[in-house]
């Protein structure tokens, strides 16, 4: 079996192993549906991203896998975060990543979060002149000082599935590049905000690097401008992230993003005789190849295609019908025999896009088998739902062969939590 440049996984008597633990023995203890995380795999991840931009500092995408344990291994690896809710902001706290590390995004946020930015002493990227108005509002109530940056929509427009495209010009995400010299002159006379970066993201899965040089070029235009027009030298130029992985095929390593921006973000700031931090923001590369979601076949159906039922759906992993994304799948017990069938494998949701892979070559595949689907880590359980009555999965982080319940499966309980029937029906 080749697992491309996946060094977490192999194959022993047969079967598949992540992080060096049996994946047999793992749904024999914890059942299924179950996602399992590699914890040696975010390390080593982590540290080729940093080892590529040694001048930088990193803010791990906290939406891409938001579980604590993940936050908390990456808070040891001296991540910073980039958070995008008050929920995402509470979580990597409480993981120890440090207020001073963590920018807050998001394009809509609600005045507690502003405040929750404020008493918590994280830095915000302000995303429009009303956000802009409104934080300087409440940090001068709170007596505060808040470190902004701005979020800058650069309009270059990378090769990805168009809903992660998110620095179009017609994107939500920002403040148009012609405005936004206004936005900063705007900032420096109000109180309570300190313009200190300047950010963006372009969108994300992106497999070209000229997209990266196109959106460097655009944001160093930016701050020259502040620096020549306004007198304004920032402290940091976060270029968020990006950057794919070979979910099928190849993707471009840290090291081709660094070689790719490296050289106009240091000719360029060398230019203005100014040292800004950089700062990168990057989520799926870091968790995206660490995890495995492990289903049970229910069933196998001869229809238009042989249909494999499992037991797990887009409730568990939105990817492939939301974004229409390919993830390999493998029959995890089977790993000796030959792939001279093909079937499709379909979720049990009451949906007929609930599809995880089509027209896939595997060994033969009966009921009971188990199924891998590979490299769901980042934007797989954390955008799960409960949709259809479905309990979400349990999660477990293997380190060097040995696995810990990080995410205990859901209850009918937790499905009902909260809810309540009005006396009155009663
Ligand atoms: C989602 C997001 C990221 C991470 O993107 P990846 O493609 O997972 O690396 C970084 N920055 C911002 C602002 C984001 O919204």
């Amino acid at each position: 079996m080749n697992f491309g440049t996946r060094d977490h996984l192999d194959e022993k008597n047969g079967h598949l192993t992540i992080g060096g633990a049996d994946v047999i023995d793992l749904t024999q203890e914890y059942g299924t549906p179950l996602y399992v995380i590699d914890e040696g795999r975010i390390r080593s991840n982590y540290r080729r991203f940093a080892a590529a931009f040694p001048d930088a500092d990193i803010y791990y995408a906290a939406k891409a896998n938001g579980n604590l344990a993940v936050l908390r291994v990456l808070a040891q690896e001296g991540a910073g975060a980039d958070v995008f809710s008050d929920g995402e902001l509470y979580a990597a706290l409480l993981a120890g990543i440090l207020p001073d590390r963590i920018l807050f995004n998001g394009n809509s946020k609600t005045d507690a979060e502003l405040r929750m930015a404020c008493e918590t002493g994280v830095r915000v990227s302000v995303d429009s002149l009303e956000e802009l108005k409104n934080l300087s509002r409440i940090a001068s109530e709170d007596n505060k000082e808040v470190e902004i940056a701005f979020r800058v929509n650069p309009d270059v427009s990378p090769a990805t599935h168009p809903k992660i495209a998110t620095g179009l010009a017609q994107s939500k995400f920002g403040i148009p590049h012609d405005k936004v010299l206004a936005c900063y002159e705007e900032a420096l006379s109000l109180e309570g905000v300190r313009p200190v970066g300047i950010h963006c993201h372009i969108g994300s899965q992106i497999l070209e690097l000229s997209p990266f040089a196109e959106m460097m070029i655009r944001m160093m235009d930016l701050v020259e401008g502040l620096k020549n027009k306004l007198k304004l030298e920032l402290d940091f130029v976060d270029i968020g992230s990006g950057l794919g992985i070979p979910y099928t095929g190849t993707a471009p390593t840290p090291i081709d993003l660094a070689n790719t921006v490296l050289p106009i973000f240091f000719e360029r700031a060398s230019a203005l005789g100014i040292r800004p931090k950089l700062v990168l923001e990057p989520g799926r590369y870091i968790v995206g190849d660490t995890s495995l979601l492990l289903c049970t076949v229910n069933t196998v159906k001869e229809a238009y295609s042989t249909f494999v039922g499992v037991d797990a759906g887009f409730n568990l992993l939105l990817r492939p019908t939301m974004y229409d994304s390919y993830h390999e799948v493998i029959v995890a017990n089977k790993l000796d025999k030959t792939s001279d069938h093909t079937y499709t494998i379909a979720g049990p949701i009451c949906e007929s896009g609930d599809i995880l892979a089509r027209d896939r070559r595997l060994p033969r595949v009966e009921k009971g088998d188990l199924i891998a689907v590979l490299d769901t880590g980042a934007y797989g359980f954390a955008m799960s739902s409960q949709y259809n009555g479905r309990t979400r999965a349990s999660e477990v982080l293997v380190n060097e062969g040995e696995a810990e319940l990080i995410r205990a499966r859901e209850s009918y309980g937790d499905l009902l939590m909260g809810q309540n029937i009005p006396p009155r029906l009663l």
